[in-house]
């Protein structure tokens, strides 16, 4: 398949929700406690927070200043972006280092829907799409699929199945936009190739494959009318191609890495729970190998944890959501360059087993006090 893109992940490689979400204010003591028990040492450890820039990710943070006594670096692009190039400024930040990657899905109670998140400081508190850097990532690929979802019918001719597709779709050298997997749909002639039964003026009528016709049955083939395809353009039949930017962390590298399974992505029931978790998933497998290579990281312990926040839309009295936060991996190295990786299930026991007690937590208000109550500096502008 010709992909605009230099992402090899295996979008199937299981990553579980059920079972495996822990609300942020016993997901960061459990961290916090798993750092000690990996010999961090207290008042030593710098965390850092890959993130998207949305409000909804600030209650993860306080906690997670909470809980370390320090607020975190920003490691984060949007979309939940690792920005790798801030690994040199991170290391020299503390003996030890713990960086923690989420991409992000708002998810309202009421409607049991995942992909939108409550804007209190709206009017009327709206809600609207989260993450809204994945939302408007997917728009194009949608806009392409409804109109192939549009232009492509089916129906019955003389008992035959047969699949109408509109001549734009079938054109291959176009440089964008939605390709269907043609093998697929359509059963070849003798000499295997895609010859249509009719041309039309604007399309064209293949006889569809059989292994079509069985997976979404004959009764999708009316004799009377052609009916739209819709819903039965299935992930496996299409792909994408767009001409998109390939720098490295850019404003498309979120594009860059979804572009490869935006089929399964916009064919699943809720697009941007699938896209942030592939996103988690594509960015643990890219990161890890660039903390391995980091300078300012050698000598020193690291964690790196990646997973995924669930914001769930606060209630009107709420100042914060009730964030989850789903771990998928993590990476471990010792100060003498010895690393470990620890798979989902292996990730989620090691912090299991920690306690939700934190005796090293800071009271961030007593904190503020404190702040407010100090002597003011008087900064010497005399050497200006
Ligand atoms: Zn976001």
């Amino acid at each position: 398949m010709p992909l605009t893109t230099n992402s090899t992940y295996q979008a199937d490689a299981g990553f579980e929700i059920k079972g495996m979400m822990m609300s942020y204010n016993v997901f960061i003591p459990r961290l916090y406690n798993w750092c000690k028990s990996l010999n961090f040492e207290a008042g030593k450890i710098m965390p850092s927070r890959a993130f998207c820039a949305d409000e909804s990710q600030g209650y993860p943070i306080i906690m997670i200043a909470k809980h370390f006594g320090t607020f975190p670096f920003n490691h984060g692009r949007a979309g939940g972006i690792v920005a790798t190039d801030r690994h040199g400024p991170h290391g020299p930040h503390g003996e030890n280092l713990v960086i923690i990657q989420a991409s992000h899905v708002g998810y309202d109670p009421q409607t049991k829907q995942f992909g939108h998140y409550r804007r209190l400081q709206t009017n009327n508190a709206v809600c609207s799409p989260s993450c809204g850097k994945i939302d408007h990532t997917l728009e194009w690929y949608q806009n392409e699929y409804q109109f192939a979802q549009q232009n492509i019918r089916l129906h019955n001719q003389d008992n035959q199945e047969c699949i109408t597709i509109d001549n734009q779709l079938l054109r291959e050298n176009r440089e964008e936009g939605l390709f269907l997997n043609l093998e697929t749909l359509i059963k070849p002639n003798s000499d295997k190739q895609y010859v249509p039964i009719k041309r039309l003026s604007t399309a064209k009528v293949y006889v569809a494959s059989s292994a079509f016709v069985s997976s979404i049955g004959k009764s999708a083939f009316h004799a009377d009318m052609p009916q739209i395809i819709g819903e039965n353009l299935k992930a496996n039949t299409f792909y994408f191609q767009r001409q998109i930017s390939q720098t490295e962390e850019g404003a498309q590298h979120l594009e860059r890495n979804l572009l490869a399974h935006m089929p399964q992505v916009i064919t699943s029931t809720f697009p941007l729970l699938v896209a942030a978790q592939l996103n988690t998933q594509i960015e643990f497998d890219r990161t890890f190998r660039t903390i391995v290579k980091e300078h300012s990281y050698q000598s020193k312990k690291v964690l790196f944890v990646a997973g995924l926040n669930i914001d769930i839309s606060p209630e009107m009295e709420q100042i914060f959501p009730l964030t989850k936060f789903v771990p998928w991996a993590a990476y471990f190295q010792d100060s003498d360059g010895n690393y470990t990786t620890f798979e989902q299930p292996e990730l989620m026991q090691a912090l299991k087993q920690q306690s939700t007690e934190n005796p090293d937590q800071i009271d961030l208000e007593d904190a503020i006090q404190h702040m407010t109550k100090a002597k003011e500096v008087i900064i010497d502008l005399e050497n200006i």
